[in-house]
């Protein structure tokens, strides 16, 4: 893990989701690296609070699993969600309680962000959105 992977994770455990953001061309980027992705720069990053909604690119269904913590929640959905242009973030799609949370995601659905405690550590999943939000 390196430092920006670190420091993210640190975060993560406090429950606060940070993505990179570029001072110089504005780029919001996820996962975090040690430069700018669109205009190279490896000074003119910062970390910034992002509130965790975004809106389902891919996903796939699981139903077989080696984890043991994974077990009783299959079959899961593993999805790929678009935080903002540029920010991609990988993860799990969890049950909410209301209706929206247990059908099968959608490309393009709304999803947020919620955490949930795995294998000794904080994770960040998430849940499709009770509301859709403006676009
Ligand atoms: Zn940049």
């Amino acid at each position: 893990m390196d430092a920006a992977a670190a420091y993210w994770w640190e975060a993560i455990r406090e429950k606060r989701l940070l993505v990179q953001r570029c001072t110089s061309c504005s780029l919001v980027q996820h996962p975090p690296g040690p430069w700018c992705r669109r205009c190279r720069s490896a000074t003119t990053l910062e970390w910034t609070p992002h509130p965790g909604t975004g809106r389902i690119v891919s996903f796939t269904e699981v139903f077989r699993t080696t984890y043991p913590e994974f077990q009783s929640e299959l079959p899961y959905w593993i999805v790929m969600i678009e935080l903002a242009p540029g920010a991609v973030m990988v993860s799990n799609l969890v049950r909410a309680d209301g209706e929206a949370g247990n059908r099968a995601p959608r490309i393009g659905d709304a999803v947020e962000l919620a955490y949930r405690e795995r294998g000794g550590t904080t994770v960040p999943v998430f849940a499709l959105a009770e509301q859709e939000p403006a676009r």
